[in-house]
């Protein structure tokens, strides 16, 4: 780390240096000498995971901090998530009986990232593995947050320096209440079940919630009385709570427009603030920490050519801060790496959004493109990577539109999993398979064959094409552990068959600027901008699409932000 500057949370801060209006801009100031100007340490923009932590960080490091976001709530992607962190050699691993080391994590690392990655990325992923531990740490000291471990394995924890489980923790559930006047700006989950994600996952709950409901029923009712929030949300509320405490300024309804630039070096933030513009400069630096650009058409139209549906982060991540950096010189990379998943549709604030579904995990239930075959491990870590395959004859994507499959043996033993009617087009039921296919326009042919094959693979418990079950992740997360031979795995023969569209929806994605391991952001000459940082899905994510474990988006974009903070107040 360049700057080892420790404050403890409990020092006595001194308040915010110039939150009240600032006259004394100081001569050849390029933001202009509007009297709205204000003058901070460091501007962070946007409220999410990596944001909060980059303020936090610096705040405690005694700079005074401005985070600006242009969401009425606070909280971004982040306060909708499941929460899961990933953060190898946390420091509840002791207690769970588990031996982690850097070397472990490293290796493991550089095994399963793409081909030629470690060339750029090692530096990061080396500032990563040591920071997290401290970010983690600091977190709880900051903050009303407690960390809890989970059960989760590495999705590749067969993998030299893989893990069967110990590297994955998330946020304990929180009462919105400790915010005050601050609990009614929290962004709202993408589904409001109280529970946490050790209790979700650990217990194959989406197998069997009934059972798991009735065992809860005294803690929900507990956490409704409460008012307490759970996964992403019970993050986002313990990073709020702890930046508020601790004197950082947070302006909602307020979008960062554009980098104030002063002899190549980021030197403040003009916003948008109650219509008018305000230029704020930035003594130490601005963090960008605006999240992915996955509601930006034409970015996403870009780099992303294909149909792109049921977007599941919240509206306002619009790549603002990829153009802002890329305004002032910054270099964008991984801008075609995301965040892919399987989900559902539900209405989230008035429109159409997508939510993680495990449906396509269970026994009973297939993923087919087209020409009615499968095309991927349907359990595999990021399933969204396959929709990346171009039909070598017409580039159109190979495997889109896409579709689930079950059958009646399905709908009995997983009711809760099925699609839901009240969408137009989101559930079709047919007595034979090639009536099926009739209707989603699938290959009959070849949607019958793939079943049967699919439906041998059940009964020896052997995916024959694709490995489904075959690993420790396949068979510890999700499925049903009571379906026999293989928990993921169950024939697809008995009528009615149903059908389900399987869409590309983006939680986030992973592109942006290119940064150094001090979160500092690099020109197209790899050169460093000086005063401008990045943070989260905003910069060039160095574990990309495929992911090393689950929550490897939110533990990189609250390390990365940690670093960020802590690089920026010690500059
Ligand atoms: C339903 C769901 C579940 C998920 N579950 C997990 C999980 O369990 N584990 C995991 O690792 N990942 C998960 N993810 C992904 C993860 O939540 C995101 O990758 C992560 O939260 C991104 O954090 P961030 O701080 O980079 O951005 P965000 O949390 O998206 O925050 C960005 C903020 O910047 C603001 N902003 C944008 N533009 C501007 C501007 N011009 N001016 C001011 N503010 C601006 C936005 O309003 C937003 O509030 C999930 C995603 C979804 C949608």
């Amino acid at each position: 780390m360049r700057k080892g500057l420790w404050f403890s949370p409990r020092t006595h801060l001194a308040s915010n240096s110039c939150t009240s209006l600032c006259t004394a801009i100081e001569a050849g100031w390029p933001g202009g000498t509007l009297k709205q100007d204000r003058k901070y340490d460091v501007v962070v923009v946007g409220t999410g995971a990596a944001g909060l932590s980059a303020a936090l960080k610096a705040r405690l490091l005694g700079a005074s901090v401005l985070v600006v976001d242009k969401g009425a709530v606070a909280g971004g992607t982040t306060a909708m998530s499941g929460g899961c962190i990933w953060a190898p050699r946390h420091h509840y691993q002791a207690q769970m009986g588990v031996t982690d080391s850097r070397e472990a994590v490293l290796e493991y690392i550089r095994e399963v990232s793409p081909d030629g990655w470690h060339n750029t990325e090692e530096p990061l992923w080396s500032a990563f593995v040591d920071s997290v531990p401290e970010m983690l740490l600091f977190l709880e000291e900051a903050t009303p947050l407690k960390f809890t471990p989970n059960r989760e394995p590495d999705p590749y924890s067969e993998a030299p320096g893989g893990l069967t489980f110990g590297r994955n923790v998330s946020a304990a559930p929180l009462r919105i209440g400790i915010l005050g006047r601050w609990r009614d700006k929290v962004r709202p989950a993408s589904f409001d079940i109280r529970l946490n994600y050790e209790e979700m996952v650990d217990t194959f709950f989406y197998a069997n919630p009934k059972k798991w409901a009735f065992r809860y029923g005294p803690r929900l009712a507990w956490r409704h009385l409460m008012n307490m929030r759970t996964k992403g949300n019970a993050l986002s509320i313990g990073l709020l709570k702890g930046c508020l405490d601790n004197g950082i300024d947070i302006w909602l309804e307020t979008p960062a427009q554009r980098l104030i630039q002063k002899e190549g070096a980021t030197v403040g933030l003009e916003v948008e603030r109650a219509g008018e513009a305000v230029s704020i400069h930035a003594a130490k630096g601005v963090i960008l920490a605006s999240g992915g650009f996955e509601w930006n058409l034409e970015m996403m139209a870009e780099h992303f050519p294909w149909p792109v549906e049921w977007t599941a982060s919240p509206p306002t991540n619009t790549g603002d801060g990829q153009r802002m950096a890329e305004a002032v010189g910054a270099r964008l990379d991984k801008m075609d790496q995301a965040l892919v998943m399987g989900t559902s549709p539900i209405t989230y604030e008035g429109q159409l959004q997508g939510l993680p579904a495990a449906d396509y995990f269970l026994p009973h239930s297939m993923i087919v493109n087209r020409y009615g075959k499968r095309f991927v491990n349907e359990k595999q870590m990021n399933v969204g990577l396959a929709f990346t395959e171009k039909d070598p004859a017409t580039g159109e994507p190979l495997h889109l539109p896409a579709w689930r499959i079950y059958d009646h043996q399905f709908s009995v033993k997983y009711p809760h999993a099925m699609p839901k009617n009240a969408l137009p087009g989101n559930r079709f039921e047919a007595d034979t398979l090639e009536k099926l296919a009739q209707q989603i326009d699938v290959d009959a042919t070849g949607l019958i064959e793939t079943a049967r094959n699919f439906s041998d693979f059940a009964r020896t418990g052997v995916d024959e094409d694709f490995g489904r079950g075959s690993t420790v992740w396949d068979r510890n997360r999700g499925g049903d552990p009571d379906h026999k031979p293989n928990p993921t795995l169950g024939t697809i023969e008995q009528p009615p068959f149903y059908a389900m569209p399987f869409k590309a929806s983006f939680l986030s994605t992973k592109g942006g600027a290119r940064t150094n391991e001090f979160a500092e952001v690099l020109d197209r000459d790899d050169r460093i901008i000086p005063g401008l940082y990045a943070a989260g899905n905003v910069m060039a994510n160095s574990f990309g699409s495929k992911g090393v474990g689950a929550g490897t988006t939110l533990g990189p974009c609250l390390t990365w932000g940690y670093i960020a903070g802590l690089n920026a107040a010690s500059r």
